[in-house]
């Protein structure tokens, strides 16, 4: 009989944003101004445990819901109550307030643990369900996290179960593809990427619901390792708004007009991709690097580098050129120059700041290697690019980790993409990706060699890898960055540290955050924001071999089945052309298919290559080698076309480095109107055939 455990969130309701919900002069978003509703990947999750327990066929396993928020988040405990959960416990404490992935993961774990021996009095079958992240905080890291301070198996991204021989088989979503696992204990965090069965209120339930008992606990009784803010391995330093499309989204209204624009794009190509390229900075140049001794314009915020600007012209102006010899006398001449601008603290803080050079971490810039079916992931490539700009602006070297069995050519392609050292982690039991076993791995090898930075592809592996690590070596993580720069934070004594940028609450507002209480900086970052270097086969580096003990014990997870796409693609074409889940059946999705790329191929003369979204290859619309995003496959062509495809952030992203990205769809306010520069409005089956024609007179 098992139990399952199931951990709700409340969150804002981001579908539902007003203008009001916007300050006027920051432009950033206020979240008491939106409505707070349960995470919906959460009541999914819910939903989910209930599916677990009907099928398992034991129906005296208790759910049991936890949240972790202030008093009002019993909302989301009595939605859990009215729908299936026989108990709730509401953690709630203002110590626990401000917490990052870290300070979540391990009071929700310490929780975790009491109500397996308060509540359940055995903790020897349960199950941790929940939603594989949440919208505000958009990083799928807690889940992991708990996992790895449980010590439990994580099962994450899952999409279906089904109980056979006694035991639970587990869907889930993997690059390229899907798995069917089980895990090797009864016990297992399991994150749910999609349930679409929802669980409704009867009206006894919700009865019920509204007289039973919360629980509540407060942070003396479950005794958390880290809590709260001082809990937290990373601090946000900056809230700004995203930055504005750089896709036109302007809207056509008849097909001649859009055939006018394709065949316009296509010839003419303005040979820059819109959105997810990260943006431009200037480079970081250490402190004793500098022409200038007094040059802080690498202050990590605005006010920062205005700071330092003024007290620059001030001494200046005094005449002062030795920071040493500054004494009380000069101090307060400072002071009334500027005028108030800041305290004698801060003035002392920063003429500190002038003293520093040094880094505040030490090592190499390291990437871990993400590899299945003997090839190296494309973003892997990418990332190793990036830490090149890194590593060249601390001056130090690029290292690339790679957990796996027979890895050693890759070594090759990973010193000619800009790495230096590669450190290989071999052995047999490492084969498969085993979250439990890379995690020991790779969390292994960095803190013997202690890099100063470690990135990781934000693909599912990456994702479920990267907390694990980070977690079990005592590093602060932020997920999803789309921009990673070094800047100093010279009056607080930090110099050369990662500002890691990630959009947060379904991407209406952007972070900037930096790492604190760790010794090394860790990310993931999106596939196809950061620029691959074109390899260079004449460049040099060295192989460490790095040996881990590891036997059967740390292998987690049994895989079952894997289904991976087959079939040849070429997604180098100039033009590629996607259908959705909006095709509605296979045999549309052939014909106007068809239709479309016979078209465009005999007008503009080139290879039109036929792409798909996750949900239509779901479908069965299309082989999975065709699927376009995160989990499929990334690509730039000069013109993409998306034929009754919503927008999914997870779709968009791979289609980041696009030219021109034209949309048909038949909702208007479908999300991808944002997100592309032509649209029209309306249904595939009137729009293709018109456009087909409208293609052969213009
Ligand atoms: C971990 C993870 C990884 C993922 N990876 C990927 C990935 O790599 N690629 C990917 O695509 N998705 C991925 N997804 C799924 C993604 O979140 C979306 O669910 C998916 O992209 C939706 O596909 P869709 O737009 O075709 O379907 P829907 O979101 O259902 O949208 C269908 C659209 O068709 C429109 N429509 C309906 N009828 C018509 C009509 N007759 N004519 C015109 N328009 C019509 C509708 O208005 C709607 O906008 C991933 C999800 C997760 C959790």
């Amino acid at each position: 009989m098992s139990n399952y455990i199931v951990l709700v969130k409340q969150v804002p309701d981001v579908t539902q944003i007003t203008d009001n919900a916007f300050d006027s002069e920051t432009g950033t978003l206020i979240r008491t101004r939106l409505a707070s509703v349960i995470n919906e990947l959460d009541a999914q999750a819910l939903a989910f445990a209930h599916y677990m327990k009907k099928i398992s066929g034991a129906q005296n396993g208790k759910i049991i819901a936890l949240t972790m928020g202030p008093p009002m988040a019993e909302e989301v405990l009595r939605y859990a109550l009215s729908r299936c959960a026989d108990t709730v416990v509401l953690l709630t404490d203002k110590a626990l307030g401000g917490a990052d992935t870290v300070a979540t993961a391990n009071p929700l774990a310490f929780a975790i643990r009491k109500i397996i021996k308060d509540i359940l009095k055995s903790g020897n079958d349960y199950y941790v369900v929940t939603g594989m992240q949440s919208v505000d905080g958009d990083t799928a890291q807690v889940p992991p996290q708990i996992a790895d301070e449980l010590d439990l198996p994580c099962i994450a991204y899952v999409t279906g179960a089904e109980f056979k021989d006694s035991r639970f088989e587990f869907t889930r979503i993997i690059s390229g593809g899907s798995q069917v696992v089980t895990p090797k204990k009864l016990l297992a965090v399991i994150t749910v990427a999609k349930y679409e069965y929802p669980l409704f209120a009867t009206f006894a339930g919700a009865r019920w619901a509204n007289k039973t008992e919360v629980i509540q606990w407060g942070s003396a009784d479950i005794n958390a390792a880290h809590i709260g803010v001082k809990g937290s391995k990373t601090a946000v330093i900056r809230v700004f708004p995203p930055g504005k499309s750089t896709r036109k989204c302007r809207q056509i209204s008849d097909t001649k007009s859009l055939a006018r624009v394709l065949v316009d794009s296509f010839t003419s190509g303005n040979g820059e991709s819109g959105l997810g390229t990260e943006t431009q900075t200037y480079r970081y140049i250490l402190p004793d690097k500098r022409a200038d001794k007094f040059d802080r314009s690498f202050e990590g915020t605005k006010k920062e580098q205005q700071d330092y600007e003024i007290l620059t012209n001030v001494l200046a102006e005094l005449g002062i050129t030795d920071i040493s010899r500054v004494d009380d006398a000069d101090r307060k001449k400072i002071l009334s120059a500027v005028g108030g601008r800041f305290h004698k603290k801060t003035l002392e803080d920063m003429l500190n700041g002038f003293k520093l050079n040094e880094p505040a971490f030490k090592g190499e810039v390291w990437v871990v290697a993400e590899h299945s079916d003997g090839a190296v992931h494309p973003a892997t490539f990418e990332l190793i690019g990036k830490a090149r700009e890194l590593a060249d602006s601390l001056q130090t070297k690029v290292g690339a980790a790679v957990a796996g069995y027979e890895i050693e050519p890759f070594a090759k392609e990973l010193i000619a993409a800009g790495a230096d050292n590669i450190y290989i982690i071999e052995d047999k039991l490492l084969s498969v990706f085993d979250p439990a076993a890379h995690r020991k791995a790779i969390a292994d090898c960095v803190s013997t060699y202690w890099p100063q930075i470690v990135l990781y592809a934000a693909t599912p592996q990456g994702r479920m890898l990267a907390p694990m690590v980070s977690y079990r070596v005592g590093c602060g993580l932020t997920a999803d960055c789309t921009g990673l720069d070094i800047r100093d934070n010279s009056r607080n004594g930090l110099i050369g540290i990662l500002l890691q940028t990630r959009p947060a609450l379904g991407g209406n507002v952007m972070a900037t955050i930096r790492t604190k209480n760790s010794k090394s900086q860790m990310a993931t970052a999106r596939p196809g924001v950061m620029k691959r270097l074109p390899p260079d086969s004449s460049r040099t580096g060295n192989i460490i071999r790095h040996k881990v003990q590891l036997s059967d014990d740390d292998i987690s997870l049994e895989i079952l089945k894997t289904e991976l796409g087959t079939g040849e693609v070429n997604f180098g074409a100039d033009v590629v052309v996607s259908g959705g889940k909006g095709m509605q059946s296979r045999d549309n999705y052939e014909r106007l298919m068809g239709m479309l790329c016979d078209g465009l191929s005999g007008k503009l003369g080139t290879q039109v290559e036929r792409g798909a979204s996750r949900a239509a290859v779901e479908q069965g619309f299309i082989e999975r080698v065709h699927q376009v995003g995160q989990t499929g496959t990334s690509i730039g062509p000069k013109i993409y076309i998306a034929l009754g495809i919503s927008g999914a952030i997870q779709h968009m992203i791979g289609v980041a480095n696009t030219e021109t990205i034209i949309a048909i769809n038949s909702d208007p306010n479908a999300p991808i109107f944002k997100q592309c520069d032509y649209y029209i409005v309306g249904t595939v089956e009137d729009t293709i055939p018109q456009l087909v024609k409208a293609l052969e007179i213009v």
